[in-house]
C-alpha cells in the first residue's frame, strides 16, 4: 500500500516538505500519497499577508502576524533556498532586505516551478490528530470550509508545519483594564500609520519590539518608549525613542516603570512573543517548549521521539529560516522514505541531550547562529539537499549585527553577496526610512537601471 503522509500547513516549512518529496520523485523515487492541509485560502503561511485580526471569515483564529509595511529583518542572503536562488526568480539583482510581498513572491516561485499546488487542500483547518497504537495509523480530522464538510482520513505519518509565531503570549499588567488608550499584541498590529502623532509604549525587547517600534517611528509616531524585562536592546535610537525597564503599572494614560520613571502614552503594543500551540493534536503528541534553539523531544530537531511517525518542522527559534526548513524537510523526507534509519529511543534522547547541552552553553549571538548553522550542515550532510557555504552565511549574520549596531534605522540599506550564486545585491532605489510604499511594483521599479555592484 502507498504510504500516506499528512502535512499540516502550507507555509515555508510545509512547502519545503512538498518540494522535498517532489524533488525525490523527479529522480525516480515513488511519490507517497501526500495531503497538505492549509486553513488559509492561499499558500505562504505567515508571508501570505492578511488585513484580518481576531477570527477569520470562517471563525478560525487568524494565523497571520505580519503587518502591512514589514520588510525582511535579516539579509535575504541568509535565508536563500539552495535549490532556487533569488537570481533565478527575479532574473536581476535585488536589494538585501526585501519587503514581505517580494519574499512571498520568491517563496511561491519555487513551488510553482515544482508544480506541487495540487497536493494542498486549501480552506481546510485540521481540528484533531489522534494515533492508534494497534493500527499504527494517525486519524486526521479537518473541516473543509470551501465544501463545508468534515474530513476524516488515515495517515502513516503526520508532519506538523503549522508555525509557532501565531498564538500570542499576552501578559497582564496592573491597571491595564482601566488604561485610557489602545492595548494590542504584535500579532494584531497591521498598520503603522494608525499611530502617527501618538506616544507609543512597546513592551518587549526582541525583534517585534525593535521592528514595530521602527515602523511606527518611520510612519510618524510622536515618540516611542520601549520597555525591557531582561535587557535593553541598546541600539542608537533616533530622537524620540527611549528605553525603559519593565512596566510596573498604568494609571489612566500614564505608564510607570520599575525604576520609578513614568511616561504618558496613547497606546501600548505588547511585543511579548508567541506560544507553541497545537490545539489540534491530542495531548501526548503535543510539543511543549519555549522559543529556543533546541526544543527537546525532537530527534535531529524534527522527529518526535515518543512517536517517530510524527514530525515537526520549523519549531526552533529562527536565525536561519527558509534554508533551515529545507534541511529539515529533506531529512524528514529521507527518513520517511526509509533512506535514513533512526537509532533506538535511548540513543535519540542521548543525541538530543548533547545538542541541548551545547545550546545551553551558548552565550553570544554569534555562537547562536553558528550553532544553528552547524545543525543545518549536520542535516544537509545526510541528504542530497545542495550544500552551501554556511560559514559564509554566518559571516553575513555577523556583518548584519554590526550594521544594526551602527545604524538601526539604516541597516536595511546595506547589501551582501549571495553564497548561492555569488551575485551582489544592489542597494534599493530608496533608503528604507524614506520608502513608504512597500508594494512589489514599487520595489522592483528601476532595479534594473540602478543595478550596480555594492560591496559587503
Ligand atoms: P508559518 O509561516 O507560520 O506557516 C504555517 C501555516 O500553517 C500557515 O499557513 C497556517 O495557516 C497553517 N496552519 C496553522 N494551523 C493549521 C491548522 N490547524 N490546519 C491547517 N493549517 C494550519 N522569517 C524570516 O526569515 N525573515 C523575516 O523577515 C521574518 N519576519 C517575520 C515577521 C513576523 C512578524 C513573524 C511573526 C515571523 C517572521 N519570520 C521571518 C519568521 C517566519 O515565521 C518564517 O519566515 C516562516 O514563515 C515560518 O514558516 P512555517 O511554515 O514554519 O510557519
Ligand atoms: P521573541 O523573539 O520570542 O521575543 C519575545 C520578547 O517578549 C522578549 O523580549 C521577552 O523578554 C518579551 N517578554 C515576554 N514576556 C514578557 C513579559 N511578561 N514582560 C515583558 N516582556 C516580556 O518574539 P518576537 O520579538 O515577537 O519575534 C518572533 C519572531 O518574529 C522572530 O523570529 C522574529 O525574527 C520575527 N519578526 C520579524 C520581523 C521582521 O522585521 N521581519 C518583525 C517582527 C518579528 P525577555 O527577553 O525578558 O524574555
Amino acid at each position: 500500500m502507498t504510504m500516506r503522509i499528512a502535512i499540516i500547513g502550507a507555509g515555508p516549512s510545509g512547502l519545503a516538505q512538498l518540494r522535498a518529496f517532489q524533488s525525490a520523485h523527479t529522480q525516480g523515487a515513488a511519490m507517497p500519497e501526500v495531503v497538505c492541509f492549509e486553513k488559509q485560502e492561499d499558500w505562504g503561511g505567515m508571508w501570505n499577508y492578511t488585513w484580518r485580526t481576531g477570527l477569520d471569515q470562517h471563525g478560525e483564529p487568524v494565523h497571520g502576524s505580519m503587518y502591512r509595511y514589514l520588510w525582511s529583518n535579516g539579509p535575504k542572503e541568509c535565508l536563500e533556498f539552495a535549490d532556487y536562488s533569488f537570481d533565478e526568480h527575479f532574473d536581476q539583482p535585488i536589494s538585501s532586505y526585501p519587503p514581505r510581498e517580494v519574499l512571498w513572491d520568491y517563496i511561491q516561485g519555487r513551488v510553482k516551478k515544482a508544480g506541487v499546488r495540487d497536493y494542498i487542500r486549501f480552506n481546510t483547518a485540521v481540528k484533531n490528530v489522534s494515533f492508534d497504537e494497534s493500527s499504527k495509523q494517525f486519524t486526521v480530522t479537518a473541516h473543509d470550509y470551501a465544501l463545508d464538510e468534515n474530513i476524516c482520513q488515515q495517515f502513516d505519518y503526520v508532519v506538523v508545519a503549522s508555525g509557532h509565531f501565531s498564538t500570542p503570549n499576552v501578559p497582564d499588567f496592573a491597571g491595564f483594564e482601566r488604561f485610557e488608550g489602545r492595548i494590542l499584541h504584535a500579532h494584531d498590529f497591521r498598520e503603522a500609520t494608525e499611530f502617527k502623532d501618538k506616544d507609543l509604549l512597546i513592551i518587549g525587547s526582541s525583534y517585534s519590539a525593535e521592528d514595530i517600534g521602527s515602523q511606527c517611528y518611520k510612519y510618524g509616531a510622536r515618540s516611542i518608549t520601549s520597555s525591557y524585562r531582561t535587557q535593553p536592546m541598546g541600539y542608537k535610537w533616533p530622537k524620540g525613542w527611549e528605553e525603559r525597564p519593565q512596566l510596573s503599572k498604568v494609571e489612566g494614560d500614564m505608564a510607570y516603570f520599575i525604576d520609578d520613571s513614568s511616561k504618558r502614552v496613547d497606546a501600548i503594543i505588547l511585543c511579548t512573543g508567541y506560544q507553541h500551540h497545537f490545539p489540534f493534536l491530542e495531548e501526548p503528541l503535543r510539543l511543549k517548549t519555549d522559543n529556543r534553539l533546541w526544543p527537546l523531544s525532537l530527534y535531529q530537531g524534527v522527529v518526535w521521539t515518543d512517536n517517530p511517525q510524527l514530525i515537526y518542522l520549523g519549531m526552533q527559534d529562527q536565525w536561519y529560516s527558509f534554508n533551515m526548513f529545507d534541511a529539515q524537510a529533506w531529512f524528514a523526507r529521507d527518513y520517511m522514505l526509509g533512506r535514513i534509519a533512526l537509532p533506538s529511543k535511548a540513543a535519540m534522547e542521548a543525541d538530543n541531550a548533547s545538542w541541548r547541552a551545547r545550546e545551553e552553553s551558548l552565550e553570544t549571538a554569534e555562537q547562536m547562529y553558528q550553532f544553528q548553522g552547524s545543525y543545518i550542515k549536520h542535516l544537509i550532510d545526510q541528504t542530497d539537499y545542495p550544500s552551501f557555504d554556511i560559514d559564509a552565511v554566518n559571516t553575513i549574520f555577523l556583518q548584519w549585527k554590526t550594521d544594526k549596531k551602527q545604524d538601526i534605522m539604516g541597516y536595511r540599506d546595506k547589501s551582501y553577496r549571495s553564497v548561492m550564486t555569488g551575485t551582489h545585491a544592489v542597494p534599493h532605489h530608496t533608503r528604507w526610512l524614506k520608502a513608504m510604499d512597500d508594494s512589489m511594483q514599487e520595489y522592483l521599479r528601476e532595479t534594473n537601471s540602478k543595478a550596480k555592484v555594492a560591496t559587503l
